[in-house]
């Protein structure tokens, strides 16, 4: 596994408007040093107490991206630093969020997850509930976050017509939404959208942010 060369032929096929997130989840910090001396500086974590300890260890100008499930109780740890939260799911995480951002007196970046997956087990708001929450009074007045855009996965399936439609469809859905004028706590930016299997379809369908893992650093093994 050579990351510098991963990252290089990952790069080559990324559009210039598309940012790429080293997803280091699992991963020890000598190969994320690895990436950070290839340049790379935007890294995605999944699990709060990890990314926490990882950017007390690691170089300060890391953008550090929570892309994963978020439990409202694992906030506060990474309130004080973290980039973008990509995976808000619910009002209840989002009022958290707020709640840790104003006591860092901060403003915290977030994309709220859209559901477009055939699977019961994905999280995130349906385009109906999304749009009838940012109209909400509960949302308007939250000072210490902004939405910046949606992310969404798409169906773990081998069929590249189905994972095309449900990209497809979050990208309607958010050029439907940009279409609103922007508020103080919404401006809509970026579509986080596309893994390794999933990369290329995610940027023909409209991607601005791909979330890359096992194509940087090789498969991640959970049982250590
Ligand atoms: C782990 C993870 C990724 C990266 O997955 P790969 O298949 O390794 O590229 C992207 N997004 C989320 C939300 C993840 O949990």
């Amino acid at each position: 596994m050579n990351i510098k060369e991963n990252l290089a032929y990952i790069k080559s096929q990324l559009p210039a408007h598309v940012t790429l997130i080293a997803v280091s989840k699992t991963k020890p910090l000598e190969q994320i040093q690895e990436a950070y001396e290839a340049g790379q500086r935007d890294f995605g974590e999944n699990y709060a107490q990890e990314l926490a300890e990882k950017e007390t260890l690691l170089p300060k100008d890391i953008r550090w991206h929570a892309i994963g499930h978020l439990q409202t109780n694992k906030v506060k740890y990474i309130a004080p630093f973290v980039h973008l939260i990509h995976a808000v799911d619910s009002s209840k995480l989002l009022e958290e969020i707020n709640k840790q951002a104003l006591k860092n007196k901060r403003v915290i970046d977030c994309l709220l997850q859209i559901y477009i997956a055939k699977e019961e087990t994905k999280f995130g708001f349906s385009f109906e509930e999304c749009e009838g929450y940012l109209k909400t009074e509960d949302f308007q007045k939250l000072k210490n976050i902004k939405i910046v855009g949606l992310m969404g996965m798409a169906t773990n399936t081998n069929n590249d017509k189905q994972i095309r439609a449900e990209f497809n469809s979050l990208h309607a859905f958010f050029q439907k939404l940009r279409r609103e004028p922007e508020t103080s706590n919404l401006k809509l930016e970026t579509l986080s959208m596309g893994m390794s299997s999933d990369l290329k379809i995610a940027i023909e369908e409209g991607s601005t942010m791909v979330r890359v893992g096992s194509s940087i650093f090789g498969e991640r093994d959970y049982s250590k």
